[in-house]
């Protein structure tokens, strides 16, 4: 339950005085649903409004406070604006509404009496003006007015004035809350208390106090990464409290798969293997995250980790998020293990009746011994007979929860996350921060480097009769669609549209997936490719992960400058899988961005996805680095990856060591603590705690 105290801040912002339902509705598109999102929608600029000269002396141009008094109202007749004619003792000038009401006017600026006016001059032909007042207020408010303001982005209708309003108004809501952070590193860092940091964040004095590295925003930066560090430290908790067991094989089905291999592992893999082993040796549970780019050869280490288990007489399962990946790592597994004696079933949403029952029934006897599957090895249904390791591909599109569910199905079981996404370290401790990490940062050797171009979009007709070369000398082409908007359906009648362009000059030679259709379908359309009639396959981004097809070695990518760099780095690694060169086209549509253009460049001149990753976040920032859709990542209102990269390794330590203090966060810093995860909503994660 959120503790009452919280109760002020997590109410509707058409609670807030003055807030009716209309701009509640424009505040929500702004900031947020909830007055606590107020407080989060920081400044993004300031106008200074001390600056009060007379009339005679304010500039064109100009932001100025004015005091003056009202001498008399012209009303516009027509289209021609209302003017209100105010003065001092310099001079006069001419206050103009366009579309305004006379008799509001007439309260606001009443006949002979004197206001503080505040807002551009412009002067015309010597005459000066102010165009709609940002403040008019009577003498007493003055101070109201002549101050640094900030302004925020905002959205259509909705004034600054009107959200300066209502974050006045939460800020008046803010309560006293004991301090969560650590004593010694709030002395260290300087930082102010939660209370102050929030009202200082909103009423900043200069540029300098809106930097994210100023100490009250630095301080809200650290609240919420601790918040985050502490979720995914509680879930991390509880996993580890489960017993692990020992599994330690003795090397003979693990020795037998490397003999048959006609390579030896790249030291990178037997790094990560020897990490591996030395979890699953220890009585503890693996938590471990294997990061690898695309090709790194994670599959091979994801066998041999289960052939550790299967040697001491267990199961593994080895779990991807979509069907074709599923059938992919199947097929690569299965003869491997087989020519050395492991029996492997597939389990998908897709069997169904009898063949399913059969499944089941040998996952639960333990003749099944690697079971590779989708979702469908979550259900209750499944049940193994002694799973001892779960491998989980591409993780982030699950989540921390069902990482917990797969790990019920047996006792203790070690799991293993592998992900091909080059994240940067920063945001791998925001997602996996419960996880110890692996990286393949080696390539197995024998890759050709891919040429990769960036091309501008007028010169498409160019990039067609490119790839007509090289289809007509055996090439098989990715063409990749861009995303349209957060919209499948407009992804796929885009990439519809370009198939059948592409079909008036290609002919059947053409085919088109995308994620809309069935799963059989979509094999179908992966075999043609792989082996069949079509040499150009128009793909929406459902070939991102996974999919091999070691004759495709060219790769068109429209409007590349819509896609994160992780993600255009994923799609790339499709290609440049065989022995033959690659040629990756990058077309842009002109003009490019700065960002978009170094953004791409980037791509060009790398092929390392970490170092890419590592990039995109410096350019971009962590909100867009992976692309917002699908992305599992948690999103953050404070922190900002890049600026306070220094501070999340900090909470981590900060969050593990205060859960080995206080497990069940029960001690005075532990309850202000499970505050701080209900004030980010992370307070999924207070569930893991006794009694809560
Ligand atoms: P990932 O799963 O990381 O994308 P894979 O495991 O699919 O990579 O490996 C990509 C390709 O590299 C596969 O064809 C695999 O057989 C091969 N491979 C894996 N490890 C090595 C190695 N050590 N040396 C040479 N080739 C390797
Ligand atoms: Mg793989």
């Amino acid at each position: 339950m959120r503790p009452e105290i919280l109760f002020p801040l997590f109410a509707d912002v058409s609670q807030l005085s003055g807030i009716g339902p209309r701009y509640a509705k424009l505040i929500e598109k702004a900031a947020g649903p909830q007055i606590v999102d107020l407080l989060w929608h920081l400044p993004s600029g300031m106008v200074d409004r001390r600056f009060s000269p007379t009339v005679a002396d304010a500039p064109d141009g100009m932001i100025a406070t004015l005091t003056v008094t009202t001498m008399r109202h012209e009303p516009g007749r027509g289209r021609a604006p209302y003017r209100v004619i105010c003065a001092d003792e310099t001079g006069e000038i001419e206050l103009v509404y366009f579309h305004a009401k006379g008799d509001w006017l007439e309260k606001l600026l009443p006949h002979g009496q004197k206001r503080v006016i505040s807002g551009k001059v412009e002067r015309f032909r010597g005459k000066a003006q102010m165009p709609h007042p940002d403040h008019v207020v009577p003498l007493e408010e003055a101070d109201s007015v002549r101050i640094v303001e900030p302004t925020h982005p905002s959205t259509d209708g909705l004034h600054q004035r009107t959200i300066r309003k209502a974050i006045e108004g939460a800020l008046a809501r803010v309560p006293v809350l004991d301090e969560w952070i650590n004593a010694t590193l709030v002395q260290a860092r300087g930082w102010p208390a939660w209370g102050a940091a929030v009202k200082a964040v909103h009423h900043p004095q200069n540029r300098l106090e809106m930097e994210p590295d100023s100490l009250p925003r630095q301080r809200l930066a650290y609240d919420e990464i601790l918040a985050n560090q502490l979720a995914l430290a509680l879930v991390r908790a509880r996993m580890k409290k489960q017993k692990g067991r020992v599994i330690k094989g003795d090397g003979r089905l693990r020795d037998a798969i490397l003999k048959n291999l006609p390579f030896s592992l790249t030291g990178a893999q037997r790094t990560a293997l020897s990490e591996i082993e030395g979890d699953m040796a220890a009585p503890n549970r693996m938590l471990r995250l294997l990061q690898g780019d695309v090709g790194s050869g994670k599959t091979l280490v994801a066998l041999v980790t289960m052939a550790n288990a299967i040697e001491c007489g267990a199961q593994a399962a080895l779990m991807a998020p979509t069907e074709i990946l599923a059938r992919q790592h199947f097929a690569t597994i299965e003869p491997l293990a087989r020519a050395v004696g492991i029996r492997c079933e597939i389990l998908t949403g897709r069997d169904k009746g009898k063949t399913r029952s059969t499944i089941l029934g040998r996952i639960a006897e333990g003749t099944a011994q690697i079971v590779v599957g989708t979702h469908a090895l979550f259900q209750e249904e499944v049940e193994f007979r002694d799973l001892a390791v779960a491998v989980i591909d591409e993780q982030h599109r699950f989540g921390v929860h069902q990482r917990m569910v797969l790990g019920q199905k047996g006792q203790g079981v070690d799991i293993l996350v592998m992900t091909a996404t080059p994240i940067p370290r920063t945001l791998v401790m925001t997602a996996y921060g419960d996880l110890d990490v692996s990286r393949l940062t080696e390539k197995p050797p024998g890759r050709q480097p891919i040429d990769t171009r960036v091309v501008s979009n007028d010169r498409l007709m160019d990039v067609i009769d490119g790839i007509a070369r090289r289809m007509d000398s055996g090439a098989k082409v990715y063409w990749v669609c861009p995303l349209v908007e957060e919209s499948e359906v407009l992804d796929v009648a885009a990439a519809e549209e370009r198939a059948s362009t592409l079909r008036e000059r290609f002919g059947d030679r053409v085919g088109l997936i995308h994620g809309r259709m069935k799963g059989p379908e979509k094999d179908k359309m992966m075999a043609s490719f792989k082996e069949g009639s079509v040499d150009l396959l128009v793909a929406t981004t459902v070939i991102e992960v996974g999919v091999d097809v070691p004759d495709a070695t060219v790769m068109v990518i429209e409007h590349a400058e819509r896609f994160g760099l992780a993600q255009l780095h994923q799609l790339r690694g499709r290609i440049g899988r065989g022995d033959k060169a690659s040629t990756c086209l990058l077309v842009y549509a002109a003009p490019l961005s700065e960002t978009g253009r170094a953004r791409l460049s980037v791509m060009r001149d790398s092929e390392d996805g970490f170092g890419i990753a590592e990039e995109d976040l410096k350019l971009r920032g962590a909100g867009e680095v992976l692309g917002t859709r699908q992305s599992g990542l948690p999103t953050f209102r404070m922190a900002d990856a890049a600026a306070h990269n220094d501070l999340f390794e900090v909470a981590r330590d900060d969050a593990r060591l205060l859960l080995n203090q206080d497990p069940e966060l029960e001690g005075a810093r532990g309850k202000a603590v499970r505050t701080l995860l209900y004030l980010f909503e992370r307070d999924a994660a207070v569930r893991y705690l006794r009694g809560a």
